[in-house]
């Protein structure tokens, strides 16, 4: 610990609670600058919102206090001691503290400026009190399967909880990625009674039958599931195969119930009993419905293929696959591809085909963001190798606010473009058309705004630019014809297929051909940050009672599962204040 750092932010944290306390203005507002920012998760407003200006957050903050009544402001002992960074740019004092409310612990993150004003605050709700996650010394002691010698065991109690014959289960998660486990799992360590359901036959699929040389892109230390870490022999960049047989140990280890083989279909909310009619089809073809109170959409960003209606397309005589139809390049060796679109899908198939002996070329549509995946599409992540644990390096992610995190990708963007030079010269020398983002925050607000049209290079660039895959303008497209396609030029690109990797409607669309045009107007926009500053309607109430959804990379699904999870159960427990009332309130 060091005296001289942890001073001022503990004294900081000691004045903030008595001036919350007392009725004037003036203190709470002498500890704040005027460009500052709070972020709540929960803890004061039941909401994941930021609040930004002094002027504008206090009024919130006051209330929310209020009404949350926090108290014993502590620096946390356990954690990162306070500590001078850089964020975005700016050296500042952080620290992590933890406090208490009425009904529960929380922790958050501190950012002081020279003057010892807070820049950032972050309030995060961790737990309510009483309902712990049972962890560590709070362990399930497994007295009701080992005291009683002619009773069922553990298993036999695993395998009846897991059937769900009798009853149906709370929340209903639909979609057995790392989006689904990081929720099941957080949901069955607070008790709540959870079932994950997904449409293919065996859990990890759906990396599994993905293409052949598909690895992760970003590493190891960042993409840790909840409560279980990767172990430390596993690769830099997890393969997919391996990465699948790990999600099934981790649903096995996490005791979380999963159904394979099962599709949700669809289903209608009943508003008088607050519980979903949901239907599921299952691998046997047998029918089960189900009256859970809660369903979590973990059908990831990418939900229904987009299939543009290409000009002469369907007079093509070849074959003609979306990317997510495609596994492996080996049927096409000496064969002739093309690949329309320039994002990471379309890149990774043209290597693919490529590396598998076809003639490929790569068809851009739109400008794309390059970008190689080492260093430069790893600089993001430099707050996960500094040394702190992953817990920690999680909270301090989540109280950066928005406006600093674009500051900090416009950094991280210019620096991978110097980085990246060489390779970006010579793409645009041979007529690749490169972007860098909505004002030059680069790939991760273009993965968080359109969930696409970026492309970590591990070697596809460099194959187009030596020419070794070939590369064509979707704008000097004529038509396709039965053999190829036309360029406007009057020249033939000659193919036996053509793979459309053209992306992915949004999640609204899965929304509203799972549960119809009513529900999804009412949510609404999914993904994308909303005037509030958060992503829309991800892993926090949706204006449709007990319908949640969860998204995401692996390190966001492991952070925002968490909070997820708390208000679910806050929900089961009656603490949420009802939706309407909330818009109610906050239209006023
Ligand atoms: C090549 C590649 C590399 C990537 N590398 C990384 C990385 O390094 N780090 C990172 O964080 N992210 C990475 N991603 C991005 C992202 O994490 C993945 O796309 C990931 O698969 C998304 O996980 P998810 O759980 O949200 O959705 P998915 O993995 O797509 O899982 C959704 C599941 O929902 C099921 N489902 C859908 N509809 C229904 C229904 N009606 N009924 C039942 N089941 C249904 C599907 O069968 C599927 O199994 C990468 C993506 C790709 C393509």
């Amino acid at each position: 610990m060091t005296p001289d750092l942890e001073q001022p932010a503990a004294g900081w944290l000691a004045r903030f609670e008595q001036a919350l306390r007392e009725p004037g203005e003036a203190a709470l507002h002498a500890l704040f600058r005027e460009n500052s920012h709070w972020r709540d998760v929960l803890a004061l407003t039941w909401d994941i919102r930021t609040h930004s200006g002094a002027d504008a957050l206090l009024p919130d903050l006051r209330r929310g206090a209020a009404r949350a009544r926090p108290t014993n402001f502590r620096i946390d002992h356990a954690r990162t001691p306070p500590r001078t960074v850089k964020r975005a740019g700016t050296e500042t004092l952080e620290a992590i503290f933890t406090f208490e409310t009425d009904i529960g612990r929380g922790n958050g993150v501190l950012r002081l400026d020279p003057e010892g004003r807070a820049w950032t605050l972050l309030t995060a709700l961790a737990s309510i009190k009483g309902h712990e996650e049972r962890i560590g010394k709070a362990r399930p002691k497994g007295e009701s399967y080992s005291r009683d010698f002619r009773g069922p065991n553990w298993l036999d109690q695993r395998e009846a909880a897991a059937r769900y014959d009798n009853h149906d289960p709370v929340v209903l998660v639909v979609g057995g990625g790392h989006a689904g486990l990081s929720i099941a799992a957080r949901l069955t360590q607070l008790g709540v009674d959870t079932l994950i359901v997904d449409r293919w036959a065996r859990i990890g699929d759906n990396w599994r039958r993905r293409y052949h040389a598909l690895t992760l892109h970003n590493q190891v230390q960042v993409n840790h599931l909840p409560y279980l870490p990767f172990p430390p022999n596993f690769p830099t960049y997890i393969p997919k195969d391996k990465l699948a047989s790990w999600f099934e140990a981790y649903v096995e280890a996490m005791e979380l119930n999963y159904w394979t083989g099962t599709e949700l279909e669809g289903g209608e909310y009943d508003e008088d009993a607050g519980r979903w009619r949901v239907a599921l089809r299952r691998a046997d073809g047998t029918r089960r419905e189900m009256r859970p109170r809660h369903v979590v959409l973990a059908t990831s960003v990418s939900g229904i293929p987009v299939m543009p209606e290409l000009p002469g397309l369907r007079e093509f005589r070849g074959t003609v696959l979306h990317s997510s139809r495609y596994d492996d390049g080996e049927r096409w060796h000496g064969k002739r591809a093309l690949v329309i679109g320039t994002g990471n899908s379309g890149h990774d198939i043209a290597q693919d085909l490529h590396a598998a002996g076809a003639a490929v070329t790569l068809v851009q549509r739109n400008p794309t963001l390059i970008t190689n995946i080492e260093p430069s599409a790893q600089l993001a992540y430099a707050l996960y190798d500094e040394g702190p644990p992953t817990e920690d390096c999680d909270l301090i992610t989540v109280s950066v606010p928005l406006p600093l995190l674009r500051k900090a990708h416009q950094m991280h963007t210019a620096r991978a473009r110097e980085i990246d030079r060489p390779l970006l010269e010579a793409l645009e020398r041979i007529g690749f058309k490169l972007a860098y983002g909505e004002d030059g925050t680069g790939w991760q607000f273009l993965y968080l705004n359109r969930g696409g049209g970026y492309y970590f290079n591990v070697g596809c660039s460099d194959l187009v630019a030596e020419g070794r895959i070939g590369l064509a303008q979707f704008s000097d497209f004529d038509t396709f014809v039965g053999d190829g396609a036309r360029l406007r030029d009057g020249r033939l690109l000659p193919a036996d297929l053509v793979v459309l990797a053209t992306g992915y409607h949004g999640p609204q669309a899965l929304v509203r051909k799972l549960f119809g045009e009513a529900i999804a107007g009412r949510v609404g926009s999914v993904w994308g940050f909303g005037e509030d500053q958060e992503l829309r309607n991800m892993f926090r109430r949706t204006p449709q009672p007990g319908l949640w959804l969860i998204a995401g990379s692996f390190a966001q699904c492991r952070i925002y599962s968490k909070y997820l999870a708390l208000q679910i159960l806050a929900d089961e427990l009656g603490m949420l204040p009802e939706r309407r009332a909330a818009l109610e309130a906050d239209a006023a």
